[in-house]
């Protein structure tokens, strides 16, 4: 008889819940623990998706079905690195597959870049998410205008939330707190800067569209900021991918339509423009930008160079910056420094000197590729990762002990059905999606009731 082989898959995103539904779908269908820090599993699908996307929140569903559907175990509220140990997993596991995601933020190293009034992006996002660990934000809203720094998918998303009428955030399963909190807010305009030209924007092109189709808001983007350098231009030409491509014919367009009569919130993109300094006595009151040129640098990218001399200055109360976020290592497993995520061949870790790869030992997601990519792109990523482990399985040592390891209280997979009911049926009475419990304490409660 075949032996049973024991994977714990260490956080419960996108890229873990692929991972894991694949692993049991496997001819060699070992048992799976996915191990995860919240109460609650599907990671960025929860805490970073926004509320008025709740088509791709429907991927919940098929997670539900192919992860614990297909028998894998769910240890909810248990920290890998504090609760328990990389060694203790791999005293109990054949292999460890990491899908931690990358849970922090890049900084801008600006003047004041840290005064009250200035956040990254990714922390409000986790606050109108609901993330426990930003129940307590508390952005500062009591402002006309917002900037936000960097023009990726997570700043269109802030942009949207800042601006959308609180009626239709309403219907959806946004947390209450910043339902609350967006009520009052005075927030009418918001800029986006990019650092780099049209053809550079890190949005995609859908979502690009949706900023420039909100009910009640105008985007506004001036004809001379969506006109292309030379550079871009040539580039756009010889080797500009479909994106790039129906950005900048989106961007003109925008450019090119009149302005919208009594708009009640404005979203305006400008180009070539990076933040220099955040001035404010006690709260941010304004940001100082500088404009940028573009040049290719030697291996043939496209950069932003600041140029010296006169600077802009906008007024505004909430900077949010939407620079990307930024893997933290874990104790007891190779991390590399320079591109903060594990050192891996396709999924295999391996020793960020020798390149030896670790047994037992795998990666997934954004700590495994970086901050990169929508949620599907992860099915590939898994689908690699999981090649990798199952071409080794046979190989794998028996792990040292044989039992469950001892971990401290948790929410199962049940536990977790638990929650997602006490929270739909909250919404059901309102007409939303969901009601999200915000806080560890809730979140364990519900988990707590019967069926
Ligand atoms: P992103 O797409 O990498 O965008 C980061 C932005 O920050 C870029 O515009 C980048 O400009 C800019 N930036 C970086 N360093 C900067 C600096 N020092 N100064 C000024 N600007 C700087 O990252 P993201 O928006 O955080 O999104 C992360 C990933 O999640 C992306 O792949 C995104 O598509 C995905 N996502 C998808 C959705 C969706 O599908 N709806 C929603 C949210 C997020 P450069 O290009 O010049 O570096």
């Amino acid at each position: 008889m075949s032996r049973r082989t024991r994977v714990a898959v260490v956080g419960a995103g996108p890229a873990g819940a692929y991972a894991a539904a694949q692993l049991r779908a496997s001819r060699a269908r070992p048992d799976v623990d996915v191990f995860e820090r919240l109460p609650t599993p599907w990671g960025l699908l929860r805490g970073g998706v926004a509320p008025d996307h709740q088509e791709i929140k429907a991927l919940a569903d098929t997670f539900e079905a192919e992860v614990f559907g297909r028998g894998c175990r769910f240890f909810g509220g248990v920290e890998v690195g504090t609760d328990v140990h990389h060694a203790d997993l791999m005293r109990h596991y054949h292999a460890v597959v990491y899908a931690v995601g990358a849970r922090s933020d890049k900084t801008l190293g600006i003047e004041n870049e840290h005064l009250p009034g200035s956040l990254p992006a990714t922390d409000f996002v986790g606050w109108f998410n609901g993330h426990p660990d930003r129940r307590d934000l508390d952005p500062l809203l009591d402002v006309r205008r917002a900037v936000i720094i960097g023009n990726g998918n997570v700043a269109a998303d802030v942009a949207r939330i800042l601006t959308r009428s609180v009626d239709e955030l309403a219907r959806t399963d946004i947390a209450d707190h910043a339902l609350a909190a967006l009520r009052e807010s005075r927030i009418e305009e918001v800029v986006v800067l990019g650092r780099r030209g049209p053809a550079q924007a890190a949005f995609t092109s859908a979502e690009l569209r949706e900023l420039g189709h909100m009910d009640g808001v105008e985007l506004r983007v001036a004809p001379e900021e969506a006109e292309l350098d030379l550079v871009s231009t040539e580039w756009l030409d010889e080797e500009g991918t479909f994106t790039a491509r129906r950005n900048v014919k989106l961007l003109r367009e925008f450019a090119a339509a009149a302005p919208q009569a009594g708009a009640r919130a404005r979203i305006v993109l400008r180009f070539l423009r990076s933040p220099v300094a955040l001035h404010g006595a006690s709260r941010v009151e304004s940001i100082e930008i500088a404009r940028n040129v573009l040049s290719r640098d030697e291996a043939g990218t496209i950069r932003a160079r600041t140029l010296d001399g006169e600077t802009e200055t906008i007024e505004c109360g909430l900077v949010l910056r939407s620079v990307g976020y930024r893997a933290v290592p874990l104790p007891g497993v190779p991390f590399d420094e320079r591109n903060y995520v594990l050192p891996n061949d396709r999924g295999r870790v391996v020793d960020g000197d020798t390149r030896a790869v670790v047994p037992g030992v795998y990666a997934v997601g954004w700590i495994k590729r970086g901050p990169t990519g929508i949620l599907g792109t992860n099915k590939r990523d898994a689908e690699e990762t999981v090649a990798r482990l199952l071409e080794d399985i046979d190989t794998l040592p028996d792990p040292p002990e044989a039992g469950d390891l001892p971990l401290p209280d948790h929410v199962s997979a049940d536990g977790w059905r638990a929650i997602d009911t006490t929270e739909t049926s909250a919404g059901e009475a309102l007409d939303r999606p969901r009601v999200k419990l915000t806080t560890v304490d809730e979140l364990v409660d519900a988990a707590r009731q019967p069926a």
